[in-house]
């Protein structure tokens, strides 16, 4: 009889060890890691190629901008590797990444709306101050 409630214990833990050790496995998603500059996510391996591009755009259209609407260079954010194997914290990478993009925004001075710049313009040519009767 105790053999039996300790293999039946001996099984339970295994079942929850294999539980927990199992819910990252089927719940992760592929990585994705958010773009500092446009704030769009892309995978792990595609932001490689997509940063430099997109740092290129967007100097191109900042330079396009008139004075009062051009914004510092976006500076990537550093967040230090954690763990043994240097692996990054995506949460707080993406979460700095996005606060970064989002600060390229402006906003409209009419409406306090925030746009990219040159959606901004855009933007403000049908944008009108509410009329007070
Ligand atoms: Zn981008
Ligand atoms: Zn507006």
């Amino acid at each position: 009889m105790l053999s039996w409630v300790y293999y039946f214990l001996l099984l339970t833990k295994h079942f929850v060890k294999t539980f927990f050790y199992m819910q990252p496995h089927v719940l992760k998603q592929p990585p994705t890691v958010v773009c500092y500059i446009c704030g769009r996510e892309f995978g792990t391996k595609s932001i490689s190629i997509h940063e430099p591009q997109c740092l290129q755009k967007w100097n191109l259209e900042n330079g396009k901008l008139p004075k009062n609407l051009r914004r510092p260079e976006p500076k990537k954010p550093e967040v230090r590797p954690i763990g043994a194997k240097g692996s990054y914290d995506l949460v707080s990478l993406n979460e700095a990444a996005w606060q970064s993009a989002q600060s390229q925004l402006v906003a409209c001075d009419i409406c306090g709306r925030t746009f990219l710049p040159d959606r901004l313009l855009v933007h403000q040519r049908s944008c009108k101050p509410k009329k007070n009767k």
